[in-house]
């Protein structure tokens, strides 16, 4: 079925029993046959069927991609009607917030509060990039007389875009946006386990304006579709965002074919409170490091560093709130914390905390599994907080991706500096202090691509997010982001009065 405006109305409402994928501006079935069930993670309950690609459904969704890039309007559009465009999916979002808020809800689990930031940043993204395309442009260089030189920003071309599922459709805004703003095509592919969001996206793309095979949506098998994309010759870039390993199997493979990529991976990111914190930011503000989207997060503040002097003190206060956050129903707007995504990943959150226990280390609160009422066949797990750690800990070291934060204490700058570097990772960090030298000091220091200080909040719309070391490279969310997106063209002219013969003969 062709996305026309009517059709999109006729079918109405966002939640269906099942979703096709989209590809070349149009809703189509998988070639096999085949289909994904998504599940609702907080009752363990099948939501909805999804159209699963393999190879052959990928390959169409490049190929509309390429022809799109190579043959269509999109990137020849000026920059304003881009925009105008962009702007028109942010309004079609905005017009459909709460449809699109419980979908999310109902894939992820997450609280319907959680749910209520991302969609809205996801808008927020769009209107972001719309704005921010209309002022890049290249520069004219200075040269000696008689030449002159520009830089042309093109479009890189057609990008694979592949996304994690713990900020389905947050995600999905944080790849399209910047590459449809920069005249590039899309093949993106949700996480097996999240990909209603992203096809809706792709749907209101259409809807809004953009022109057919710009924005193609395949849901699939990363070890099928992922891996079919970052291997494929008409693909110019690889967005990917998710863990290490696969960054580093997606960087290895996209080498054959020298694809410009980007890598948003795992973290281990640290959370700094120092002797003269204010206590009344840093304790909430900890605690939202850490246990927001239920710890399913890439800059979760997962090694909390307390000073000794205020140990005692910051951790009463740290547990006693701990224990207070509410879990359940994620459409009670009073819910803290919603459900773990799979039982798959549930076993791995309890597998790290199992592995604490056994090397030694405290449970002060949480450290198990939890059946809150209504929602006992859901994957839910306490908000989980351990001490008595040692820094070689498997818990320490490898990134969790759930409730679960682990607390050393310091006693100077220099030491805390050092024990917070001492890791693979390079996304997050925080600090709380009231000492602006010691803030301004500590950030320069830390190896991470985003230090918060005295905020927990690590990402809006124009701040660049992105890491250090094994967390990747590359910045996303940002004006810089634009330029991944780009290729820049040195175009160099001669405009002196003789013809130019250099060999002289
Ligand atoms: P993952 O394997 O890195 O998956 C992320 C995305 O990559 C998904 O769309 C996945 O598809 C796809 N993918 C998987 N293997 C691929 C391959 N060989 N080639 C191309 N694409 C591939 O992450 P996960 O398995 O969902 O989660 C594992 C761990 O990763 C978590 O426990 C967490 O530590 C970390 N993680 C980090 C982030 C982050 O934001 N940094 C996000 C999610 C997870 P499928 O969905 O079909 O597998
Ligand atoms: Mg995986």
């Amino acid at each position: 079925m062709e996305l026309t405006k009517e059709a999109i109305q006729e079918v109405g409402e966002m939640k269906r029993k099942h979703y096709a994928m989209v590809i070349n501006g149009e809703r189509v079935e998988s070639a096999s046959g085949d289909t994904l069930e998504t599940f609702d993670p907080a009752k363990g309950e099948t939501i909805a069927t999804v159209a699963k690609a393999n190879e052959e459904d990928t390959e169409k969704a490049v190929q509309a991609a390429r022809q799109a890039f190579d043959h269509g309007k999109w990137r020849k559009y000026p920059v304003g009607k881009r925009a105008r465009v962009m702007n028109q999916i942010a309004s079609i979002m905005r017009s459909r917030f709460k449809e699109l808020v419980e979908m999310e809800v109902l894939n992820s689990g997450k609280s319907v509060g959680a749910a209520t930031v991302q969609i809205n940043q996801a808008i927020e993204d769009f209107e972001f990039y719309a704005g921010a395309i209309v002022g890049h442009r290249g520069v004219v260089n200075n040269m000696p007389y008689g030449f002159f030189n520009y830089t042309h920003k093109e479009p890189v071309g057609v990008c694979a875009q592949i996304i994690p599922w713990n900020y389905p459709m947050m995600m999905a805004a944080w790849k399209i946006a910047p590459a449809i703003a920069a005249g590039c095509s899309v093949v993106i592919k949700p996480a097996s386990l999240t990909p209603i969001t992203a096809i809706l996206i792709n749907e209101i793309c259409h809807e809004a304006g953009v022109p057919e095979g710009v924005v193609n949506t395949v849901p699939g098998s990363g070890a099928v579709v992922g891996d079919y994309l970052v291997q494929h010759e008409d693909i110019n870039k690889v967005a990917f965002t998710g863990s290490t390993p696969t960054g580093k199997d997606i960087m290895e493979k996209a080498s054959q074919t020298l694809k410009r990529i980007t890598l948003e991976l795992g973290g281990k990111s640290p959370n700094i409170v120092f002797e003269d914190a204010d206590m009344e930011a840093a304790v909430p503000g900890s605690l939202f490091g850490i246990f927001f989207n239920t710890g399913q997060s890439c800059e979760a503040r997962s090694r909390m560093f307390v000073h000794e002097s205020i140990y005692d003190e910051f951790m009463e206060q740290f547990v006693e709130k701990t224990k207070q956050l509410k879990s359940g129903d994620p459409f009670d707007k009073g819910t803290h914390l919603g459900s773990i995504i799979s039982q798959e990943q549930l076993n791995v959150i309890d597998s790290y905390v199992q592995s604490a226990i056994a090397d030694g280390a405290t449970v002060l609160t949480g450290g198990k599994q939890m059946y809150p009422e209504g929602f006992e066949n859901g994957y839910w797990y306490e908000p989980t907080v351990i001490t008595d750690v040692t820094p070689d800990m498997k818990a320490v070291r490898e990134e969790i991706f759930g409730p679960v934060v682990v607390v050393e204490k310091f006693s100077d700058e220099k030491d805390v500096i050092k024990r917070a570097n001492d890791t693979k990772y390079g996304l997050g960090s925080s600090i709380w202090t009231t000492n602006q030298g010691r803030a301004t000091r500590v950030a320069h220091q830390i190896q991470a691509g985003i230090v918060m200080v005295n905020s927990p909040f690590s990402a809006f719309p124009g701040t660049p997010f992105g890491g250090y070391k094994e967390s990747g490279f590359g910045r996303e969310l940002s004006v810089e982001t634009l330029d991944l997106y780009m290729e820049d063209k040195s175009v160099l002219s001669y405009y002196g009065p003789k013809p130019l013969n250099p060999f002289g003969v």
